[in-house]
This record gives structure tokens, C-alpha cells and sequence, in this order.
């Protein structure tokens, strides 16, 4: 089947045409508008949506060398999202497929994470485990099926991608802050400074003590000297990134030990991490894993892997219809 997929759940507004289940464009426009504010601004984002939106499909048709009347099915991101922005993709889509009189496929954003590995090889074997790692999301998922997928761990508060965003923020680097923190850490001794790992039962996460502790560590620090932050940002970096990873592998290496799974891999936009890249290579060796990590552009929000949910949907017969509204907290 020859797919069109719209992705719109938060600041990035995206396209994507899949055809026999190969890729073939992926637009990403990310919204700048919100640099300004240190974070997403949801009403600012709906708006940049609904002027992207149609710039967007029209480019992803047109690299994709598809024309509309090829197009067997139109998918999008009913959720987890911000309703405005979702709104924008969902409405999108219903009048697209209602115009040519072609299926709808509503799509899980946080599966599609995970199913961004079966774009481009090497492709994960099932079943294999999956460390989610977003903006919203922290969970470790048992993936049974393309489509059956069991969360077995996950955050109790804040999700990774907020504990690298909002520490980034502490620091006076610019948004988003996650990326911006990854290239100091780069720079930086890791071992440089102590924060404590969150310790949650099971395979659960927690992240909200970390923020809380490099809050009063650099309020202690800078006291004493004032140009503390700029003297050792990169340390700084390097030892909270060092901190945010060590609490993310301790549960996985748990999980995959529990379950007697080698097949590991990684998704979300935290995935993009080079410290976390570089960790899952040194387990994979260490533990024997094969380990599974997302190229740049499927890692953070995208439409490409969007159409991936929507192409095996597709095969199931898994469609949906014109009364479909968006799910802000959709569930899997
Ligand atoms: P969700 O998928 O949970 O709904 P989202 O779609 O907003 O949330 P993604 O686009 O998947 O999240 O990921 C964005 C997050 O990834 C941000 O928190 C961002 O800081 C983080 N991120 C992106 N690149 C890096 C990096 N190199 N190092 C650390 N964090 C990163
Ligand atoms: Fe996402």
C-alpha cells in the first residue's frame, strides 16, 4: 500500500509517504516560534501547524514522487499529544481521506517510536525489549508483535527528556535544551561531580529528585562563586547526562535480564543522546546484546515512522472512521 502519514502531536509538523512498507519521504518542519519562550507554547504550536500543514504533505508528495490519487490510505497521530496540535493533523487527515474516498488509520505516537526500528535495517528481532525515551515518555516496553506491545516499566513523574530539558534550562542554555546539553557533556567529565540516581521498584523510573538536586547543588555552588556555572558547564553537563543514563541502563539491564531478552533497542528523542548511544554499544558487548538504535531523523517526532505504524496497520485491516476525534493521552 501506498500511505500518507501526518504527524502534528507536538512542535514539529511532519509528512511522510511510505509505499510496501519502504519510506520514501519524510518532511520535518520544526516550529522556531517557540525558542523565544524556553518551551512550547501550545496554542503557539497549533497555529504553526495549520501553517505548515499543507506545505508539508505538498512536499512529501512531491519527494516521494507520489501524486494523491496513488495514495491507498492517509494516517495520523491521534495521540499522546497536545489536543491543540493534534487537533490540527487529525482534521487534516479525515478531510484528505474524505476527499479522495480512501481509509483513515489513526496511530499511537508512542508506538511509532518504537516502530521507527523497522524503517531501515538492521530490523530488531521479535520479541525485543524497547527503552522509550521522549519528551513525555520514559517507559520500557515488551514488544510482542508489530502491534502488541506491553509497557512494563515507566516514569513516575517527570520523563528523561524533561530531566535533560529542564536541567539544560537551569543552566542557562538555550531550547531545546536536551541536544545543547549532550554537546557539553560531550566536553566534560562525567565523574566530575555526584547526583543521586532516582531508585524506583521494579522497572519504574523516576526523575523529578535529579532536577531537584542539581537545583539546590548549583544554587550552593554558585553562592560561593558566582562564575560557577561558566567555569564548569561541561562537567556539569557530563555528570548529570552520566547521572540521567546510569538510571535509565540499571533498569533496562534489569528488565532484559528478568525476561531473558538480548534483543534491546532504544526510541524516542532522547535516543539521540551520543552518551546513551555509546552506553548501549559498551552493554551490547558486555552483555552480549544486540542492540538497536534509530537513526537521527526517526529518533525525535517524525512522520516517516508514523507511516511504519500505519503500513502494518494497514495490513491488519486496522482503519478508522470520519467520528474519530484526538486522544491527548492515548493509551496502547
Ligand atoms: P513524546 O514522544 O513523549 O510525546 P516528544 O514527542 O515531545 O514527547 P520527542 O520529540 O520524541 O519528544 O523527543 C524530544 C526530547 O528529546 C526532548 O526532551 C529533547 O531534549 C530530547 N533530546 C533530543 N535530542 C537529544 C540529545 N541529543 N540528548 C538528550 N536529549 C535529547
Ligand atoms: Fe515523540
Amino acid at each position: 500500500p501506498t500511505i500518507l502519514a501526518i504527524e502534528s502531536s507536538c512542535d514539529d509538523t511532519s509528512a511522510a509517504v511510505i509505499r510496501g512498507g519502504k519510506v520514501l519521504s519524510n518532511i520535518v518542519t520544526t516550529q522556531a516560534v517557540h525558542e523565544q519562550y524556553g518551551g512550547v507554547v501550545p496554542e503557539l504550536a497549533s497555529r504553526a501547524h495549520q501553517q505548515n500543514i499543507i506545505p508539508v504533505v505538498h512536499q512529501a508528495l512531491r519527494v516521494a514522487n507520489v501524486n494523491k490519487s496513488e495514495l491507498n490510505a492517509v494516517a495520523f497521530t491521534r495521540g499522546p499529544g497536545l489536543l491543540g496540535a493534534l487537533l490540527v493533523g487529525c482534521s487534516f487527515a479525515k478531510s484528505f481521506a474524505l476527499g479522495l474516498g480512501i481509509p483513515l488509520i489513526e496511530v499511537n505516537h508512542m508506538q511509532a517510536h518504537i516502530l521507527a526500528h523497522f524503517i531501515d535495517e538492521p530490523k530488531p528481532q521479535l520479541p525485543f525489549l524497547c527503552l522509550t525515551v521522549s519528551g513525555g515518555h520514559t517507559q520500557i516496553v515488551l514488544v510482542k508483535d508489530y502491534l502488541d506491545m506491553q509497557i512494563i516499566g515507566q516514569t513516575t513523574d517527570d520523563a528523561v527528556g524533561e530531566a535533560f530539558d529542564k536541567t539544560a534550562k537551569m543552566l542557562g542554555l538555550p531550547y531545546p535544551g536536551g541536544p545543547m546539553l549532550d554537546k557539553k557533556a560531550a566536553m566534560g567529565n562525567p565523574d566530575a561531580f555526584e547526583f543521586p540516581v532516582g531508585n524506583m521498584p521494579e522497572y519504574n523510573f523516576s526523575f523529578s529528585g535529579i532536577k531537584t538536586s542539581v537545583l539546590y547543588f548549583l544554587r550552593d555552588r554558585v553562592k560561593e562563586n558566582p562564575n560557577f556555572v561558566e567555569e564548569n558547564i561541561n562537567d556539569i553537563c557530563a555528570s548529570v547526562q552520566k547521572t540521567l543514563i546510569k538510571t535509565l541502563m540499571k533498569k533496562l539491564k534489569l528488565a532484559a535480564k528478568d525476561l531473558g531478552i538480548k534483543e534491546i533497542a532504544i526510541a524516542g528523542g532522547v535516543s539521540a543522546n551520543s552518551g546513551l548511544r555509546h552506553t548501549m554499544q559498551e552493554y551490547a558487548q558486555k552483555y552480549n546484546w544486540n542492540v538497536y538504535i534509530p537513526a537521527f531523523q526517526y529518533c525525535t517526532d517524525n512522520a516517516g515512522m508514523i507511516a511504519m505504524a500505519a503500513h502494518f496497520q494497514y495490513l491488519k485491516g486496522d482503519f478508522t472512521d470520519q467520528y474519530v476525534s484526538p486522544e491527548p493521552r492515548l493509551k496502547f
